[in-house]
């Protein structure tokens, strides 16, 4: 089955665009959370965080931050969430990378976070301890 999102880049299915460069691609979500939600792109296929070069990555993140100054600046939103899931757990649906770039509005009530872990004495080191192993040499190379 073919990638929706590369379609899109192919200009094989029709998009709302509002912004393009060489490596990105910005365009309106087409069952937006509430007005102005929009999603980025890389125009190289990657599926999720884990596959995608750094470079296009910087690049995704670089156009994610033009499109909020837009969403800012045109629809004098209050403030803007940015977000990203990687993998159907963390509720991925389209498996090519994408940054959710979603105004805000006081008391809106579109996404809230809710917090379903009190850690124990101990867990934070713990965890982070699991996360520094993982990291290899290059956990802590700055402090
Ligand atoms: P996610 O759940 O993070 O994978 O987000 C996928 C997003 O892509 C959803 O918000 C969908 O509404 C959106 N979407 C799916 N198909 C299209 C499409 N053809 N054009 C624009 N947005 C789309
Ligand atoms: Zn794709």
């Amino acid at each position: 089955m073919g990638c929706i999102f590369c379609e899109i880049v192919a200009g094989r299915v029709p998009a709302e665009i509002v912004f393009e460069d060489e490596a990105t691609l910005a365009f309106m979500d087409i069952a937006p959370i509430h007005r102005g939600h929009t999603l980025v792109i890389p125009k190289k296929h990657a599926t999720d965080v884990f596959e995608i070069s750094p470079d296009d990555a910087a690049a995704v993140m670089q156009t994610a931050q033009k499109v909020a100054h837009a969403v800012k600046a045109g629809l004098h939103c209050d403030g803007v969430n940015l977000f990203q899931s990687n993998g159907s757990a963390a509720g991925q649906t389209v498996f090519h990378f994408h940054v959710h770039v979603l105004p805000r509005w006081k008391g809106d009530r579109t996404i809230t976070l809710l917090r379903s872990y009190s850690p124990e004495e101990g867990d934070l080191l713990r965890t982070a301890d699991q996360i520094r192993q993982a990291m290899g040499p290059d956990a802590h190379k700055f402090t």
